[in-house]
C-alpha cells in the first residue's frame, strides 16, 4: 500500500493545469483555466480548473474533482492506479507501507481469487476452441450470433462443458482449493462437499477490470435451453474481488485495444 507521506509528496507536487492540460487543450481566463470538457460532448468550454483552489469542474454536466480523480475518470484507474501514474509524471519514488497481518491476509485471498479466475478463463477459453462439445456447442453458438474470432479472441469467451462438475474436477486436480473455488462463485458447494459448477452448460463472458485482471464471469445459456427459463444469465456472486455496480462490462478490451471505442459501445456486443 502506498504510504503516507509519498501520497502527501504527489499531492504537492501534482499540478492541476499542468495534469489536465495533458489532455485538454486548456485557456488561461482570469484566475482560471478553460477548455472542452472530456466528460461530455462539449461544444462550449464549460470546463474550468482553479490552480488555486486546485479542482476541475464542468459547468454543463457537473463533473468536479481534484487532481487525482481527474487521472482516475479519465483514465479509468483505481485511487492507487492515479497515484502511480501522477507519481510516474512528477518523478516521485513511490514507497509502500507495510500491511497489517489482516490486510495481508486479505491481500493473499484475493490473489488466490484472482489466480482461480485468471486460470479459470484460460480453461473456458480452451473449451471453446479445443473441446468437441465446446466447438459443437458453444463456438456454434457464437458463430451464430454473429461474434467475429477476433472478438471471441479479444472478449476471452468461453464454454463451461454441461457435466455439472466438469470444471470443478479439472481446477482441484489443477491444485486449485475449493475455498476459492467456492469464494469466487465459480462453484457451490453441495451439503455432502462435493462441488458443483456454477456456469455448466452457459457461455462465458469474462469480466476484465481496469488492471487486466479477471474479476468475475457473466454466463449465459444457450438458446435451445432458455425455454421456460427465467435467468438467461447468471453472474458472477458479489465477492472481495467483484462489485457489480462497480464494474462495467468491456471496460478494459476498448482502453486498451481500441482507445477510440467507448464501453458501451461493447455493453451491446452482448447478447440479451
Ligand atoms: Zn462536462
Amino acid at each position: 500500500m502506498i504510504d503516507r507521506p509519498t501520497v502527501d509528496k504527489i499531492m504537492d507536487a501534482a499540478n492541476i493545469v499542468d495534469v489536465v492540460s495533458e489532455f485538454v487543450s486548456l485557456r488561461k481566463t482570469g484566475a482560471s483555466f478553460k477548455g472542452l470538457c472530456p466528460f461530455h460532448d462539449d461544444r462550449t468550454p464549460s470546463f474550468s480548473v482553479s490552480p488555486v483552489r486546485g479542482v476541475y469542474k464542468c459547468f454543463s454536466c457537473g463533473a468536479a474533482g481534484n487532481v487525482v480523480k481527474f487521472i482516475m475518470e479519465h483514465e479509468q484507474m483505481t485511487y492507487p492506479e492515479a497515484l502511480r501514474w501522477l507519481a510516474n509524471k512528477y518523478h516521485i519514488e513511490v514507497r509502500e507501507r507495510e500491511l497489517s497481518t489482516e490486510e495481508r491476509q486479505q491481500e493473499s485471498e484475493r490473489e488466490s481469487m484472482f489466480l482461480v479466475n485468471e486460470w479459470a478463463a484460460k480453461y473456458f477459453e480452451d473449451v471453446l476452441h479445443n473441446d468437441v462439445d465446446g466447438v459443437a456447442i458453444g463456438m456454434q453458438y457464437f458463430r451464430s450470433r454473429g461474434f467475429r474470432d477476433d472478438i471471441i479472441r479479444k472478449f476471452r469467451l468461453g464454454f463451461c462443458l454441461t457435466s455439472r462438475h466438469a470444471f470443478a474436477d479439472a481446477a482441484l486436480k489443477a491444485g486449485y482449493q475449493k475455498e476459492f473455488l467456492t469464494k469466487t462463485g465459480l462453484c457451490f458447494e453441495r451439503d455432502n462437499g462435493e462441488l458443483t459448477d456454477r456456469f455448466n452448460g452457459r457461455v462465458l463472458f469474462p469480466w476484465i477490470g481496469v488492471s487486466g485482471k479477471v474479476t468475475a464471469f457473466g454466463g449465459r445459456l444457450l438458446d435451445s435451453r432458455t425455454k421456460g427459463v427465467s435467468q438467461k444469465y447468471v453472474n458472477s456472486p458479489d465477492s472481495d474481488i467483484y462489485h457489480k455496480e462497480r464494474e462495467l462490462y468491456g471496460i478494459y478490451q476498448p482502453r486498451r485495444l481500441l482507445p477510440s471505442t467507448t464501453s458501451s459501445t461493447w455493453s451491446k456486443a452482448i447478447p440479451t
